[in-house]
């Protein structure tokens, strides 16, 4: 880190090393945990490698003042709380890096003098290398026995991981059971779990259509989908695998066994069983070749596709790795030839702000165009105003505090991101008269008051500033109307993004009810579509055909076309299911928006949380809104929702009663599930009761049944009964 006293170790006192030795410990402890359990880096890899190897270096000149929890002895950080723990049956490796060519050819000399007695014994000894890209992903070890994946963890501190067998089960890369032949009876395979670039832009474009979280890099999301608690949520982000080492390998007997000669061949055996293995595979016997296959694979890097950090050189045989051996965690017989950080320097030359569907400002940075690893950089993401003024989401300093000004020169980096990011402002080159940049407090699209609302949880400040025009606002309007059309919403054919920025500009539609009144205006109108420009009568009437197709869509699909915050596909679904009709929808919303306690009047959704309510009532508060969904329920006859009755179940015709609370369902989940199979389900308990689903704590209700004889089950005889 440029603020460390970077002396020469030789000039240093011992009381001096001591204490940076310390320090350094401190910094990297620090951004370990930062990048293993949080998966949040603070520093860049470059800055954590510049930190590593002071660290070698100062433990190399003081030997004696090598510290008990030193970093050079730790592969990772202990395992998050909250998963199994796995012992890995061969602890997981960590590399030592090289950074010059020099530090290859050393690696390689090294190999040839430790080597030297087989050399000069045997003229046809051959002394090979691998040279494989370093996927910048996150390690992972499967545990197969007998062929059959059985468990899966990540690296964690390299001896004890984290089990994440479900999460790894979703991987399409992973096979569940291996193909071919071969393999030992138990052996682990690793490899790295990485996103690519597209999947992460899917990610980030859906997110940020629904004001979800910001994902900073592939290799974060992915560490961060495979460590979802839910496995439905890692199989939803397509993550995948490459596969190219192992861990421990045995037979049947309990005994070693190697599954190959050589890395190689081992390479070429994981395809053959099944897995994904690196096209970008070399085998060299001398350290130019190694080199050259590096910068080959350098300047492939922007457009791999997925993100690399380096190139991974191993000695092939693996007899002679065995030979060769360790130091302390490391292997001798393999090295990381890192690539250096992509950065580069350039100058800001304003900032913008972009205005989306809700209303949120998003700032970007206009930049002198300058190529960062291969790829032209023109704008970078400035997230919001806080982050403008060097403040992070936390209210920590990023950049060292150092605020963004309109003229500064700035260092852009594309360190795996897809969408780059200023690191760094060089201060020494600001001009005398920067000015600090006044983020707008007014909508740049309609001239609305843009604010940042409290959050009620945290009670901070939102980061967002928000334009509060809403329908008046033009920017948010045509956003709005891209998203009702959108294929996964009312999904018009012939009605996309540049459709909808048209038809808004020329003044033909302004909300999505004049998207279906468009064809009798148009009728009336002397302005005719057809003339306009892109259209002419076959395509105007085939546009205005589908549009009428759609006038009876799915509630669901209506309700998430409505663009509510928080409300996407899923939570569109469960409300839809929720209520059955829109107009139940409308007339629950409407009356929980307008009572002092909404949330009292608003059922409990399993699945929707206080967050989604809140945003549900808050659109409903606002009179625009509803004026908005009532002109469109004119036009639009959502189809209710159709509940499955199976008449034949087992609680068909019968009158259900629950008390108590339910563990494993909500109470209107359950309502729900008893009325789809057939049920009555009643409030109290009478007479005509047939069945009262008693949790714990039943009360009254359950008395009263035992008084009249009604039948009493408990929630897992419910379930076993209705078969679920
Ligand atoms: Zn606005």
């Amino acid at each position: 880190m440029s603020d460390l006293p970077l002396k020469d170790v030789a000039d240093l006192s011992e009381d001096d090393a001591r204490l940076e030795l310390e320090r350094l410990a401190k910094a990297i402890a620090a951004a370990d945990i930062a990048y293993h359990q949080n998966d949040a880096p603070e520093i860049t890899d470059a800055d954590y490698d510049a930190l590593k190897r002071r660290n070698d270096a100062l433990e190399q000149a003081f030997p004696e003042l090598v510290r008990t929890d030193s970093p050079s002895g730790k592969v990772g950080a202990a395992p998050a709380e909250g998963f199994a723990k796995v012992r890995h049956g061969v602890p997981m490796l960590s590399l030592s890096n090289a950074f010059a060519d020099e530090d290859v050819e050393d690696f390689v000399v090294r190999a040839k003098k430790f080597f030297m007695a087989d050399i000069l014994r045997d003229p046809g000894f051959k002394l090979e290398f691998t040279a494989e890209p370093k996927i910048d992903g996150l390690s992972a070890s499967l545990r197969y026995e007998n062929g059959v994946f059985v468990k899966g963890a990540t690296r964690g501190d390299g001896a004890v991981g984290e089990d994440i067998t479900e999460n790894l089960k979703t991987i399409a890369d992973i096979p569940h059971k291996l193909s071919g032949s071969g393999w030992p009876a138990v052996i682990e395979i690793r490899g790295e779990v990485y996103m690519t670039h597209e999947e992460f832009r899917r990610l980030k474009e859906h997110s940020a259509k629904f004001g979800g979280q910001d994902y900073v890099n592939p290799r974060n999301t992915a560490a961060g989908s495979l460590r979802q608690k839910n496995p439905e949520i890692t199989a939803s982000r397509k993550l995948r695998f490459f596969a190219y080492a192992w861990g421990l390998a045995e037979d049947g007997n309990g005994n070693s066994q190697p599954p190959a000669a050589t890395q190689w061949d081992f390479v070429q055996s994981l395809r053959s069983w099944g897995f994904v293995t690196n096209d970008l595979m070399l085998r060299a016997d001398n350290a130019e070749a190694l080199i050259a296959h590096y910068r080959m694979i350098e300047t492939q890097r922007a457009s791999l596709g997925y993100d690399i950090d380096g190139v991974v050189y191993k000695l092939d045989r693996i007899d002679l790795q065995q030979r060769w051996g360790f130091v302390a965690r490391a292997p001798r017989w393999a090295i990381a030839h890192k690539f250096p950080a992509e950065q580069a320097t350039t100058i800001l030359t304003g900032i913008d702000v972009q205005v989306g569907r809700t209303g949120a400002l998003t700032p970007v940075a206009r930049l002198q165009p300058v190529t960062v690893g291969g790829v032209v950089v023109e704008n970078a993401t400035l997230h919001n105003e806080d982050y403008i003024k060097g403040i992070g989401n936390n209210g920590e300093p990023i950049r060292n505090g150092v605020d963004l000004r309109v003229g500064d020169t700035v260092i852009v980096q594309r360190a795996g991101d897809v969408i780059p990011q200023i690191v760094d402002v060089v201060l020494d080159k600001r001009p005398a008269d920067a000015q600090p940049y006044v983020f707008p407090h007014a909508c740049p699209a309609c001239g609305s008051e843009a604010v940042r609302e409290h959050n009620e949880k945290t009670g901070k400040l939102d980061s967002v500033r928000r334009c509060t025009g809403e329908l008046i606002c033009p920017a948010q309007a045509v956003e709005n109307l891209k998203h009702f059309v959108a294929r996964d919403a009312m999904d018009i054919d012939g009605l996309g993004d540049k459709q909808v920025t048209q038809f808004y500009a020329e003044g033909r539609i302004a909300r999505p009810a004049d998207i279906f009144t468009l064809r009798a205006r148009d009728e009336r109108s002397i302005k005719k579509l057809k003339d306009a420009d892109g259209f002419g009568a076959t395509s105007v009437k085939k546009l205005f055909d589908a549009i009428d197709a759609r006038r009876e869509p799915e509630l669901d699909r209506f309700i998430y076309a409505l663009g509510i915050r928080h409300v996407g596909e899923t939570t569109g679904a469960l409300l839809a299911k929720e209520f059955g009709t829109i107009e139940k929808f409308r007339e629950t919303a409407l009356a929980a928006a307008q009572h002092e306690d909404g949330h009292s009047l608003f059922p409990q959704i399993s699945g929707i949380g206080e967050t989604v309510r809140s945003s549900i009532m808050a659109f409903f508060a606002n009179e625009r809104n509803v004026q908005a969904l009532d002109d469109l329920l004119v036009e639009v006859k959502p189809k209710p929702y159709v509940v499955v009755v199976s008449a034949d179940s087992v609680v068909a015709g019968k009158t259900v009663v629950f008390t108590g609370s339910l563990e494993k369902m909500t109470r209107s989940e359950a309502k729900a599930m008893a009325e789809r199979l057939g049920a009555k389900v009643a409030g109290s308990v009478s007479a005509k009761t047939d069945i009262l689903v008693a949790g714990p704590g039943a009360g009254s209700k359950l008395k009263t049944a035992q008084d009249l004889g009604v039948e009493v089950i408990s929630e897992d005889e419910w379930f076993e009964r209705v078969g679920k």
